[in-house]
C-alpha cells in the first residue's frame, strides 16, 4: 500500500528530501500513526515544531473558529489576531515591535534587511556586512544560505551573496578580530541546532553582547529553533542574561502552521517604514489566531517549566547511556534540544528506532538529535532510552 504511494510521490515531488519510506497519516499528542496503522512516539516533533504535540484540542478549536470568521485580507488592513499575537510577543520578550512572515528563512531575511536598513537610515550606507558562525544554519533562501556557515549546503549555488563573514562559535576573540568598519551585525543561534546541538560556553554570549555594544553593531539572535520554550525558557537568551537587538522566530510559533516573526527594539524597528518590506500572507488571521492560542496554552499549562524539568531528566538518561556504551562520544544540549554524538554513523540507529516505534533524528551524520513535543512524559523517555540501550547493546 505505502510502496505505491511512495512511488507516486517520488515521481511528482522534487527530490529535495531523503524521506523515510513511511506515510504518516495522523497524530495525537506525542503519538503518530502511519498508513499501515503502526504507531510511533514522536521525538522529532516535525523538526522542533509541534511543541504541544499533534492535534492539540484548543489549538484546533481556535484555528477552526477563526477560519469561520476571516481567512485573509492582506496587510493593507488591520486584523485582530495579528495585533493580539504581536502584543503577546512584545509583552513577553525584549522587543517592542514585530514583523510577521511565513517561515524561518523569511524571518532571517527580514532581520538581515532590517540591520542593513538601520545603518543606511543613519547615513552609514557602507555598513552592511554580517558576521555569522561556522556550522550555523539560517535557512535556504539566497541570503540566509549565504549567512549559513556550512559550505556543503552552498554547493552548486554560487555565487552566494556577498557581505557575510564567518568565525567559529564560542570564540569571542575571533569574533572581535573579524569586525570591520563595514560590519553592521552579528547573527547567531544562542544554541546551534542543525549544526550539531552546540551550547554556548558560560559567558560567551555576554562577551558577544559586549563586543556588539563596543563596536556599535547589532546583535541578532536566530531563535527559530530555540524559541517558544524549547530550551526550558520561553526564549533561549533568557538563560544567558543577554538580550539581542533583533530576534527571529518560526518553527514552533504556531505548532505546525507556517509562520515566521522578526522582533526588534523600537529604535531599530523604526528603520522599516511603509514600503520597506512586506509579505502577502505574513500574520494572516487564521495562523496568528492559532499561534496566539499556542502561546496561551504554553503559559497556562506551564509547558516551559515542564520542558525544563523533563529536559534535565532526559539528559541524565542519555548520560546514563553514555556510561554504558563506548560508541557514545558526547551528550549535550539544553531543555528538550538534546544531542548525542556517536563515533559512528547514526543513520542505522534512527532506522532501528523507527522499526521499534520511535521517531528520532540524525544530523551531521553522527549526531542523534532529540527534539520531542515539550509535553513528552517520563514514561516515553524511559521507553526510548530502553530501546536505544538494546540497539546499542546489539550493535
Ligand atoms: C529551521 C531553521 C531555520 C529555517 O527555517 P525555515 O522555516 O525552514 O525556513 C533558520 N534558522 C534556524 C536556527 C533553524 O533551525
Amino acid at each position: 500500500m505505502s510502496s505505491e504511494t511512495i512511488k507516486k510521490a517520488d515521481e511528482v515531488i522534487m527530490g529535495t528530501y531523503k524521506r523515510f519510506p513511511t506515510v504518516i497519516e495522523k497524530g495525537k499528542g506525542c503519538r503518530l500513526w502511519d498508513k499501515e496503522g503502526r504507531s510511533y512516539t514522536d521525538f522529532v516533533a516535525g523538526i522542533a515544531v509541534c511543541n504541544l504535540g499533534h492535534a492539540h484540542p484548543s489549538v484546533v478549536k481556535s484555528l477552526s473558529n477563526q477560519a469561520d470568521i476571516l481567512f485573509h485580507v492582506s496587510n493593507l488592513y488591520y486584523t485582530f489576531p495579528q495585533i493580539e499575537l504581536a502584543s503577546w510577543l512584545v509583552e513577553n520578550s525584549f522587543a517592542d515591535q514585530v514583523f510577521f512572515c511565513n517561515s524561518g528563512a523569511e524571518a532571517n531575511e527580514a532581520a538581515i534587511k532590517l540591520a542593513r536598513k538601520y545603518f543606511s537610515e543613519k547615513g552609514e550606507k557602507g555598513r552592511y556586512r554580517i558576521i555569522a558562525m561556522e556550522k550555523s544554519f539560517h535557512g535556504r533562501t539566497m541570503a540566509t544560505l549565504s549567512a549559513t556557515g556550512q559550505d556543503k549546503l552552498k554547493k552548486g549555488f554560487d555565487p552566494v551573496l556577498e557581505g557575510f563573514d564567518f568565525v567559529p562559535f564560542n570564540d569571542a576573540k575571533a569574533l572581535e578580530d573579524k569586525i570591520e568598519p563595514s560590519t553592521c551585525a552579528i547573527l547567531i543561534e544562542p544554541v546551534q541546532g542543525e549544526g550539531g546541538v552546540r551550547c554556548p560556553d558560560p559567558d560567551y554570549l555576554q562577551s558577544v553582547r559586549r563586543i556588539c555594544d563596543e563596536a556599535g553593531i547589532l546583535l541578532i539572535f536566530d531563535e527559530i529553533q530555540t524559541g517558544i520554550g524549547r530550551t526550558g525558557k520561553l526564549f533561549a537568551y533568557e538563560h544567558f542574561g543577554v538580550k539581542p537587538d533583533i530576534m527571529t522566530l518560526a518553527k514552533a510559533l504556531a505548532n505546525g502552521l507556517p509562520i515566521g516573526a522578526m522582533l526588534a527594539r523600537e529604535q531599530i524597528a523604526s528603520a522599516f517604514v511603509p514600503g520597506s518590506h512586506a509579505s502577502t500572507f505574513g500574520g494572516t488571521p487564521v495562523i496568528t489566531a492559532a499561534s496566539l492560542e499556542v502561546l496561551k496554552v504554553i503559559e497556562k499549562e506551564k509547558i516551559v517549566e515542564h520542558c525544563r524539568e523533563i529536559g534535565v531528566y532526559f539528559k541524565e538518561r542519555l548520560l546514563w547511556l553514555k556510561e554504558r556504551h563506548e560508541v557514545i562520544e558526547d551528550v549535550r544540549g539544553i531543555g528538550l534540544l538534546l544531542g548525542m554524538k556517536l563515533k559512528t554513523d547514526g543513520g542505522p540507529i534512527v532506522k532501528k528506532c523507527m522499526d521499534q516505534g520511535f521517531l528520532i533524528n540524525c544530523i551531521q551524520d553522527c549526531i542523534l538529535r532529540f527534539i520531542p513535543p515539550l509535553i513528552i512524559e517520563k514514561s516515553d523517555i524511559d521507553a526510548l532510552v530502553k530501546c536505544l540501550d538494546e540497539i546499542l547493546m546489539a550493535s
